[in-house]
């Protein structure tokens, strides 16, 4: 194994891990200061969280009575799922190319891992997944909702087939549902085994570290027999709540990067040999002639993207570029133009 890849981005235009852009406005900052220097620092945080997910609950679309945990991200709660899944034997099932945590975190608690191909045009391979279930029995399997690299949504009656079919539980998780604005939050209630993973971070706050789930309570309940009890620190938590008392500011910006996503897309489709593949979330999977040629010569704008063409062969070709500021799209735009013509 590797330990999870993060390169040097400082002085780059950073498109590479798919993060809200934006900064937060100058005065909000400093509300947000204020409020920080409330925090007892001296003092463990109350391990209820009481407050912030009552906020989340209300903010997000938590159904009522939906018992939420939270994490350390979603990074966590992905690794938490598996730790508490990790009987021996157990086996957790994800379509491929999918987020590599999801095998990362299995290998990593003893979980036997079994990733499913996609169709070659990124759709479900349903027939193949209901085998997999079949053969393996999975005790979990993840769902990114939309997927990540590829950046679609599945469709919701694939999904429904396959939590029909699943032996065990089923995550969705649905880390960019600020850019697909479609959620499974809804049918909690219809599918006792269905958990829906959330994060704070494509939102704009991924340094502040904070996922939730939610699920039935009779699952949650045996999650967190498995969190570290302190896992969310009393900063996250205050700022938390005070960005979820401000949400229209994120949630406008989520707006912009929804449509410069179309006029992303839209730029990409003009460029000669370059395929950009309709996405849900706040970045766009591309394939160029030459994903690492094309990759240095990004860099060498000063611009940072993911390669991930070596990470799946059906990725063969493709770079995933997250969607930035308008000044920033203009750059990338015009990046990418000059390399098309060369
Ligand atoms: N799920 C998916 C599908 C993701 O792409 C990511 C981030 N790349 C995460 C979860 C983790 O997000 P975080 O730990 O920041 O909440």
């Amino acid at each position: 194994m590797s330990a999870y890849p993060v390169p040097d981005a400082s002085g780059f235009i950073k498109l590479d891990a798919m993060e809200n852009p934006f900064d937060l406005p100058a005065p909000l900052k400093a509300q947000l200061a204020q409020r920080l220097t409330d925090v007892l620092l001296n003092r463990y945080p109350v391990p209820s969280y009481r407050a912030v997910k009552e906020a989340l609950s209300a903010k997000l679309g938590v159904p009522e009575g939906c018992p939420v945990m939270l994490g350390n991200g979603s990074d966590e709660l992905i690794h938490l799922v598996l730790q508490a899944c990790a009987k021996p034997g157990a086996v957790a099932l994800a379509p491929l190319p999918g987020f590599v945590m999801y095998e990362m975190s299995a290998r990593l608690n003893g979980v036997r891992f079994v990733g499913v191909p996609l169709a070659a045009n990124f759709s479900l391979n349903l027939p193949a997944m209901l085998m997999a279930i079949a053969e393996h029995k999975p005790a979990v399997i993840f769902i990114a909702y939309p997927n990540n690299p590829t950046g679609n949504l599945w469709s919701d009656s694939d999904i429904e087939q396959i939590v029909r079919a699943a032996p065990g539980l089923v995550v969705i998780d649905e880390a960019y549902h600020p850019f697909a604005q479609q959620s499974w939050m809804n049918r909690l209630a219809q599918f006792d085994k269905v958990l829906v993973m959330r994060t704070l971070s494509k939102l704009g706050l991924a340094g502040i570290r904070l996922g939730y789930m939610a699920g039935s309570a009779r699952w949650i309940e045996q999650f967190e027999k498995v969190r570290p009890p302190y896992n969310v620190n009393v900063l996250t938590e205050a700022a938390a709540l005070f960005m979820l008392e401000h949400l229209e500011v994120l949630d406008a910006q989520a707006a912009q990067l929804r449509s410069e996503r179309t006029r992303l897309f839209d730029a990409l489709r003009q460029m000669k040999g370059v395929t950009p593949h309709p996405s849900a979330a706040n970045f766009i999977l591309t394939r160029v002639p030459d994903a690492a040629g094309w990759m240095a010569g990004l860099k060498a704008r000063g611009i940072l993207i993911k390669n991930v063409s070596g990470m799946h062969p059906l990725l063969s070709g493709c770079l995933r570029l997250t969607v930035g500021t308008p000044q920033e799209n203009d750059r990338l735009i015009a990046a990418l133009t000059e390399l098309a013509k060369a």
